[in-house]
């Protein structure tokens, strides 16, 4: 596992050493995250990085989870939909198991620590079972609440408003809350495998074990096969580009079986690709980090034809690898694309088919971009700046009555 002194190559000695001072004023402090998964998602898999720096700066932190059963799992999915704009009917019995869930799991805990960092809603109401007289108590959401059903979030706000602070990840995803709000946006880690420079021999491995013809250019775009990602918008851009280069498209996303929804869109897109030799529907399995690294790496065009999106972390992993992105312009696509600078915001298949055909007739302008596109995410997004938003949030809120605080 990756040291802190090993991102001093990427962002700077000088910016561990900052971290390192930010760190000294929350020495002996203890720290809990708590969500509801270890594996899968970008919640863990940032806590995965977050919480061995955190220990590695002197500041002892724990990751825990809450569990559940499926009935609770299912109505924290409707939770997570609804909280996003959806209209779901929640009967009382569900909310009711929601809350005795967290009840249950509040067993397990004490919560003695400094800071508790709460993920998301799922564990959201277990606050109500501690009397939180000493450690500060902070709300972490990953989701989109500019549009949430108004009785769902009237219920849970009830439970929100005894925590001490909230942060979101853009500036549209908030709500007007009584306590201090803080915008972290999420965050790659450069040394990871999805993310972390490579051999030209892993490179053609990859490439061989897809059989993948470098002959033409590839558009290219990972993401789960869902229609909010528009992947038949991708083909239709392609369709446009290729009348007049003469190029191929790569599909990429994760293994549809797991998910009936993604089964249907994959089998949409299958019969939308037809027999075309060019177009390439890779159906990549759990963990293919490596793979993905490559794809965005060799790609000749990026996009993210979402139309509708949290983050976009894809996004963020295809500027640090020097590519412009074309993208929808949704969620926080709209914070990662700067238009004309690190990649092109769209809204039609033929405002994308334009901007790839833009980008591959002038591989100077899609170079530029790119080297302003890895700048960006160097300053923007990277698992350091996370680390430094979560130490300056920390010592912000240890510090809230003073007007000043002396670092
Ligand atoms: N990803 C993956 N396998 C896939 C498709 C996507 O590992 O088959 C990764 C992708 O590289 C990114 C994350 O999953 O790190 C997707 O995050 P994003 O915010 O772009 O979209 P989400 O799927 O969360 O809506």
């Amino acid at each position: 596992m990756n040291k802190l002194n090993d991102y001093a190559d990427i962002v700077g000695k000088n910016y561990i050493n900052q971290l390192k001072s930010l760190a000294i004023n929350l020495k002996k402090k203890k720290v809990i995250m708590v969500n509801s998964t270890k594996d899968g998602g970008g919640v863990a898999e940032i806590l995965h990085r977050l919480v061995p720096l955190l220990n590695e700066l002197g500041i002892q932190t724990k990751w825990e989870t809450i569990s559940g059963d499926s009935d609770f799992f299912n109505t924290t999915k409707n939770i997570h939909n609804a909280l996003q704009g959806q209209k779901i009917c929640f009967p009382r019995e569900m909310l009711e198991h929601y809350l005795e869930v967290n009840k249950k799991n509040s067993e397990k805990f004490e919560f003695s620590e400094d800071f508790v960092f709460i993920h998301d809603p799922q564990p959201l109401p277990i606050i109500r079972h501690f009397n939180k007289n000493k450690s500060k108590w902070i709300w972490r959401c990953h989701i989109d609440l500019s549009k949430p059903d108004l009785s769902l979030w009237k219920f849970l706000k009830s439970y929100l408003l005894q925590y001490d602070a909230s942060i979101f990840s853009i500036a549209k995803f908030t709500r007007v809350l009584p306590h201090p709000q803080y915008l972290v946006p999420p965050s790659i880690d450069p040394l990871s495998d999805k993310n972390k420079e490579l051999e030209k021999s892993e490179i053609d491995d990859v490439i061989s074990s897809f059989g993948i013809n470098s002959d033409k250019p590839i558009i290219l775009q990972v993401s789960r096969f869902d229609r909010f990602k528009g992947p038949l918008g991708v083909i239709n851009a392609y369709r446009m580009v290729k009348k007049e280069i003469n190029c191929q498209l790569i599909l990429a996303g994760g293994e549809a079986s797991d998910d009936p929804e993604g089964k249907i869109v994959y089998d949409e897109v299958r019969q939308e690709a037809g027999n075309d030799p060019d177009i390439k529907l890779l159906l990549l399995k759990p963990n293919s980090n490596i793979e993905i690294n490559v794809l965005q790496r060799i790609a000749d065009v990026i996009i993210q034809n979402s139309s509708k999106e949290g983050f976009g972390l894809v996004v963020t992993e295809a500027l640090w690898k020097r590519k412009p992105v074309i993208g929808g312009a949704v969620g926080g696509i709209t914070l990662q694309i700067i238009n004309h600078q690190t990649g092109f915001l769209i809204h039609s298949d033929e405002g994308a088919a334009f901007r790839i055909r833009y980008l591959l007739n002038r591989k100077h302008i899609s170079e530029k971009m790119g080297k302003l596109a890895r700048e960006y995410v160097l300053n923007n997004f990277l698992i350091t700046r996370h680390l430094r938003d979560y130490l300056s949030i920390m010592i912000a809120l240890e510090n809230k009555n003073k007007h000043i605080v002396q670092l």
